[in-house]
């Protein structure tokens, strides 16, 4: 067990609020009764790593270490640990604890829990800084660990536990199926797991993207049409189509516009977190009993349940493996939209 017992793993954080990342060591808990230590494969670049690291949303803690689409192996379980055993393939997403006793945690919604902790960026119950995946082992309570199917490689499941999930969530909350109308606005990261995932649970989808430059991406990735919002006409031609629309973009976004396109009763659920207020017309509610809606990420067994209907169904991201020195730049990448579809850092190279 010697080698288990460091307390300090290689990683790569932003010193300080809009600084690059560079390579440093961050100390990690030693394993605690029902704990596990997972050895880090991959972990995905989240747009939000990408706010958080430039201090977009709110101030943070520094240095920070990203990364929540983490998947692995377990090197090391405390002994108390139940569900998974030395060697397993497991995933670790948003969350590392939650306060576990309120209404949200006891159904299984552990994301809306008020004194969630998240993976990076926070501080656990006993005070100390928590750092996310972009690292080479990571110690999490086996409660906020998933299990990676056999049939999903590590390196295209790892965005599943952020951007994955993040869609999966909304679109079974709202019903997507066979004889549902989804549209998905954005086709990136987070857009392009929603069209897999609305097409394989049944529903007619269609990409509403601001231009047709990765429209035989979508196609081939399931959608069923396509279209440029940059062509204003659109907004007329699908007027009252769809019931549920996920907009997974996160630069304000023209609601007003967007909610003329939900059939009577349909729902625009907001999955992107834009840094600025908008504004629109209330109105536009009123006509058809439109619901403007939110979802943020999925609880811990909804996440597992996402990540055996993707295994079941051969679903993965689309990923462009970086080595982790290339993150600098990759983020700069992420922000011009030039990837296709997210980028996952292969955590050997740490
Ligand atoms: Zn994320
Ligand atoms: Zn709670």
């Amino acid at each position: 067990m010697t080698i288990l017992d460091f307390t300090t793993v290689p990683a790569y954080a932003a010193p300080r609020a809009k600084a690059p990342l560079e390579r440093v060591t961050v100390p990690r808990r030693p394993v605690g009764e029902h704990d596990v230590l997972i050895e880090i494969a991959y972990v995905g670049i989240c747009h939000s790593d990408i706010h958080q690291v430039r201090d977009g949303w709110s101030p943070g803690s520094y240095p920070m270490v990203p990364g929540h689409e983490i998947t692995g192996r377990v090197l090391q379980a405390g002994p108390g640990v139940t569900r998974f055993a030395v060697g397993d393939r497991v995933g670790v997403g948003c969350l590392v604890d939650s306060c576990r006793v309120c209404a949200n945690c006891r159904a299984g919604r552990e994301q809306y829990c008020r004194r969630c902790v998240n993976t990076y960026n926070d501080h656990d119950r006993n005070g100390e800084p928590t750092y996310g995946g972009y690292s080479t082992h990571i110690v999490v309570d086996e409660a906020y660990t998933v299990r990676i199917p056999d049939g999903l490689p590590l390196d295209t499941a790892a965005p599943l536990l952020c951007a994955g999930i993040t869609l999966y969530s909304p679109l079974v909350h709202w019903g997507a199926g066979p004889g549902k109308q989804v549209a998905i606005v954005g086709f990136g990261g987070l857009g392009h797991m929603g069209v897999r995932l609305a097409h394989a649970m049944g529903a007619e989808v269609t990409v509403l993207s601001q231009s047709l430059r990765k429209k035989e991406d979508g196609l081939r990735l399931g959608a069923d049409h396509y279209w440029a919002t940059a062509d204003g006409e659109v907004f007329e031609k699908l007027a009252g189509t769809f019931d549920l629309i996920v907009s997974t973009v996160s630069a304000p976004l023209a609601l007003g516009s967007y909610l003329g396109l939900l059939a009577d009763d349909g729902v625009l659920v907001n999955v992107g977190a834009p840094e600025e207020p908008v504004s629109f017309d209330l109105g536009r509610l009123l006509q058809g009993r439109r619901s403007l809606a939110g979802s943020m990420i999925g609880g811990i067994a909804e996440t597992q349940e996402m990540l055996d209907f993707c295994a079941e169904r051969g679903i993965g991201a689309e990923i462009e493996v970086i080595r982790a020195e290339e993150v600098n730049g990759a983020f700069e990448r992420v922000l011009a939209s030039d990837v296709r579809f997210r980028f996952v850092i292969d955590a050997t190279t740490i």
